[in-house]
């Protein structure tokens, strides 16, 4: 091989289609044409192997119930079309994204109780970190408290206890809301705080979930937060930040100030909207602790509030 191919990216199109001399790209065109295949042949190359991006998906099947239909339907067929190991039929199937999505969706706007929503989730088979995880994370704390802190996902602490933040940084997140009067174990809903994460199951080897990881489960913590009704939201951290806010802007520029959260239309009868605050995850506080003024700030900004 020369130097020139070694240093040949295999993702850049431009690149590879640079190195095709006319007659092997007349070669390509023809055996296109000869298939039935040349609208495959587009002006400008892309690289069809990039995921899709998430909002546009999420949007896309917002605004069109044809495509609605088409996904729904074939979650149906191929649940009915799944033949287990034994022979007989099952519902198990593998998702796309996009069906995926739907059906969290749809199953999230059913559940009418904490109880029936961890059921959900339980039962749902679109994410693919369920398989890896121990147990589901579901929630800790007062469903009755005026605050709920949302973190990103468990972590092996979590996934081994069942609980969220049990582990090193939910040690300091208890240090934390303690500054401020708050205890996950009060029975007093003023004094108490009501936890869950983004993702119920954690990603293994602790990685950052995925944008599609997130967008999959964001119905399922909405309905959550619906649930749950809190007076404000405390969203611990980049991951939660971004995705409950439909932010892009970094958790530095997040924090310092209350957001408002708009409940979806579908979740509640009347509209509703939260207070939301955003700040530093802990797990960055115990790599970078000289930042642990900057959450004392945001602290103190919710004590006024409450
Ligand atoms: N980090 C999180 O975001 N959530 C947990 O539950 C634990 C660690």
């Amino acid at each position: 091989m020369t130097d020139a191919q070694n240093k040949t990216d295999p993702f850049d199109m431009d690149e590879r289609l640079d190195q095709l001399d006319q007659k092997t790209l007349k070669d390509i065109l023809q055996w296109h044409l000869d298939n039935n295949c040349a609208d495959l042949i587009e002006n400008q190359p892309y690289d069809r192997m990039s995921p899709p991006s998430m909002e546009k998906i999420s949007q896309t099947l917002h605004e069109t119930p044809e495509l609605q239909q088409k996904v729904s339907n074939s979650l149906k067929s191929s649940e009915n079309s799944h033949v287990n190991s034994n022979g007989t039929r099952g519902t198990k199937k593998v998702y796309s994204t996009s069906e995926a999505l739907m059906e969290s969706q749809k199953l999230a706007a059913q559940c009418s109780s904490l109880d029936e929503l961890k059921q959900a989730i339980m039962d749902f088979e679109g994410l693919s970190v369920k398989k890896t995880a121990t147990n589901i994370v579901f929630s800790d704390g007062n469903p009755k408290a005026k605050i709920m802190l949302i973190g990103e996902a468990p972590g092996a602490d979590e996934d081994e206890a069942g609980k969220p933040f049990v582990g090193r940084s939910g040690q300091l997140l208890d240090k934390v809301i303690a500054s401020v009067g708050l205890d996950r174990t009060s029975d007093d809903p003023e004094k108490s705080v009501y936890i869950s994460n983004i993702l119920n199951w954690r990603p293994p080897g602790n990685r950052t979930p995925t944008p599609q990881e997130i967008e999959i489960s964001l119905p399922f913590i909405e309905r959550h937060i619906a649930l749950i009704n809190p007076d404000i939201l405390l969203l611990c951290g980049s991951v939660s930040g971004k995705s409950i806010l439909r932010s892009k802007d970094a958790i530095s520029k997040l924090r310092k100030s209350f957001h408002n959260y708009q409940v979806p239309e579908n979740l509640v009868e009347t509209p509703k909207t939260i207070q939301c605050l955003a700040t530093y995850h802990p797990a960055y506080l115990l790599r970078s602790p000289r930042q642990k003024r900057l959450v004392w700030a945001d602290m103190l900004l919710l004590k006024t509030a409450l």
